[in-house]
């Protein structure tokens, strides 16, 4: 005999699948959402089909948007000169908090793994080379994670741009080393994003 009634076991197994929910966290929002109002629980579901109907990747930048081009590279007071690079969406959020960074931003999608089976290829480069043609761009900064992974995406990029002429700069490390850009608080931010080196 199952644990669960079928639905909730369903449910489960969604949840499940969601990054940082174990089976225990599952268990407890499934029959949060059981408990509480209907009304609630719908405007969960509808909340999740209402974003995946209208949000897709900015075709210029890759930044997740409801509108095209996105809000930065769409916007007008955005300084048009520095791109920084990012692995993914969330990251731009992590640099708008310090309000100090005005320019573009270009998401890759991820890092490069050899391991994990991820190369160049499979990351948003071709349309960040294509952004530099126009001249306008004179700073890359590359904000990817201090982990492994993007310190070697970071090397690649540098190597890569480079010979375009452009300014290629690294965040510093003031984001401990193997965290990720996504929990570091304001401050820490702002001072990584400020003392970014020459690469
Ligand atoms: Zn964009």
């Amino acid at each position: 005999m199952p644990d669960f009634a079928a639905p909730v076991s369903r449910l489960i197994d969604e949840l499940k699948r969601l990054p940082g929910i174990g089976q225990k966290t599952a268990q407890r929002l499934a029959f949060h959402l059981m408990r509480v109002d209907g009304e609630e629980a719908l405007a969960l579901a509808e909340a999740i089909r209402g974003a995946r109907e209208s949000v897709h990747a900015c075709p210029v930048c890759g930044n997740l948007t409801d509108v095209d081009p996105c809000l930065y590279c769409g916007g007008p007071g955005r300084n048009r000169k520095t791109i920084c690079v990012v692995e993914e969406a969330t990251n731009i959020l992590s640099i708008e908090k310090t309000r100090q960074y005005g320019g573009l931003y270009h998401v890759l999608g991820g890092a490069l793994s050899p391991l994990g089976g991820i190369g160049p290829e499979k990351l948003n480069i071709k349309s960040l080379l294509e952004r530099l043609k126009s001249g306008i761009v004179e700073e890359v900064i590359i904000a990817t994670n201090p982990t492994v992974e993007g310190e070697a995406t970071a090397m690649y990029l540098s190597k890569l741009l480079k010979p375009l002429g452009v300014r290629v700069t690294r965040i510093a490390t003031g984001v401990p080393v193997g965290s990720e850009l996504e929990y570091a608080d304001e401050v820490t931010m702002l001072k990584a994003m400020e003392g970014r080196r020459e690469l």
